[in-house]
């Protein structure tokens, strides 16, 4: 396609975000809906609580039965039954009795509020316990005190949930307690994961010379796990076409909806991923200003979303954080598509070279604000200063040097946004 050109990351992102879509919906067990999007709304069939219910164990009784009851003054009760959760209640309270009752067992007919066990002289838990043939209450009550209303919660009929919604673990128990056992959700994105060069060798292969391990097909699949999404592993491809078009066919054939492979994108001579995405795609490659991460392609490879990213190792997961990640975010439906960003006060100076750069920091709170150390030597080789890092700090475009104490924005790749 076309020469390179230079982008900002924004005009880049831009780019990326406009090549993918939204993926549609599919109907998914329950729990295999965590982290995904809602893709219809939830209209509630039953009420929450079903019925009315008991808040204590204690006794449901009428609270006009202890006006005026006190430690020095019990009011006298006859108990006529005994209710446990998931029971059935067959008694009726009249005035001057009661009935002994768990938390979460039906309100007897007749009953308008409950007292607990610790206000009566039967303080004990137990439901092993005989049915005492009368209590002594301590304290008065309000009609409809430790009663919990038939839909408080959730009426029949309402809508709970929006499509849209992300499901966390509180919008799955929500949804369980509705007696919702499948719902629709937007589709995993499944994405291919393509390492590129002849100097790869596979993760149990001893190292011979000149040679490394494909890190970037494990860290790229781990970053795609973590974002609730499939990686579909294509593995190495040399420095051919033709070992380049065989893994990309296979991709094909997995069905991904989106391919991501590192390396071969810049303008080295053995860059044989631009031949092929020329031959077969519609990939432009551009030069970002960005450090690390300066190369990306990005386009269609048979019409699948194709991104082209550096091959360094950190370049690479950089470059995924700020560009891949967002593509699989928007595939997957969702609308915050970055992570969170925080002020923070940083404690070394930073030199940089004018690009937008990603500065490897770990950002620690002391109640009143964050501060960020940098992790260590920048090189876009060492991954080991990504290891110590919770965060990246963004250094603007243009800016060159910023002293200890000035203020940056951190780009907290340790924080999901809500549940990936
Ligand atoms: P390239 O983009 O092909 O010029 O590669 C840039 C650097 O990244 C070189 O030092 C490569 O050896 C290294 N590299 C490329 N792919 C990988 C990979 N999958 N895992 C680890 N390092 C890689
Ligand atoms: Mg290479």
């Amino acid at each position: 396609m076309s020469e390179a050109e230079y982008l900002t990351v924004q005009e880049a992102l831009t780019a990326v975000l406009a090549g993918v879509s939204v993926l549609p919906a599919e109907r998914v067990p329950l729990l295999d809906g965590l982290g995904r999007v809602l893709a219809e709304k939830v209209v509630a069939q039953d009420s929450l609580p079903p019925f009315a219910n008991s808040s204590m164990d204690g006794y449901a009784l009428i609270a006009a039965d202890l006006d005026g009851a006190s430690k020095q003054n019990p009011a006298k009760l006859r108990v006529v039954g005994d209710v446990a959760a998931g029971a059935v209640p067959d008694v009726t309270v009249e005035r001057g009795t009661a009935v002994r009752i768990m938390t979460g067992a039906p309100i007897p007919s007749g009953a308008d509020a409950v007292v607990p066990v610790e206000d009566t002289n039967e303080a004990w838990r137990n439901r092993e316990r005989p049915l005492p043939e009368q209590i002594q209450v301590t304290r008065s009550v309000k009609s409809g005190d430790y009663i919990r209303h038939p839909g408080e919660d959730i009426e029949a009929g309402q809508t709970i949930l929006e499509q849209g919604h992300i499901l966390r673990p509180q919008e799955v128990g929500v949804l369980a307690s509705l007696g919702v056992s499948e719902i629709s959700v937007i589709c995993r994105p499944r994405v291919a994961t393509l390492a590129t060069g002849d100097e790869l060798l596979e993760i149990d292969e001893p190292l011979r010379p000149g040679k490394i391990r494909n890190s970037n097909g494990y860290t790229q699949a781990a970053q795609i796990l973590a974002l609730g999404a499939v990686p579909v592993q294509l593995g190495i491809a040399g420095d051919t076409e033709t070992a380049v078009r065989q893994k990309l066919q296979a991709g094909l054939e997995a069905n991904v909806d989106l391919f991501i492979s590192s390396a071969g994108v810049s303008v080295g001579a053995y860059d044989v991923v631009k031949a092929v995405l020329e031959q077969e795609g519609n990939v432009g490659f551009w030069r970002v200003r960005m450090r690390p991460g300066k190369p990306l392609a990005y386009g269609t490879y048979h019409d699948i979303p194709y991104l082209g990213l550096p091959g360094n190792p950190v370049s690479a997961m950089v470059s995924f954080e700020r560009f891949a990640r967002a593509a699989i975010r928007k595939m997957a439906g969702h609308t915050q598509l970055d992570r969170p960003t925080v002020t923070v006060t940083v404690q070394n100076e930073i030199h940089s070279d004018g690009r937008e750069s990603y500065i490897r920091a770990i950002v620690t709170s002391n109640g009143s604000g964050y501060q960020a150390r940098l992790t260590g030597d920048q090189g876009s080789h060492i991954m080991t200063s990504l290891v110590k890092a919770n965060a990246l700090l963004i250094v603007p475009e243009g800016v060159k040097h910023v002293p200890a104490g000035d203020q940056l924005t951190a780009w907290m790749i340790d924080w999901p946004e809500a549940v990936f």
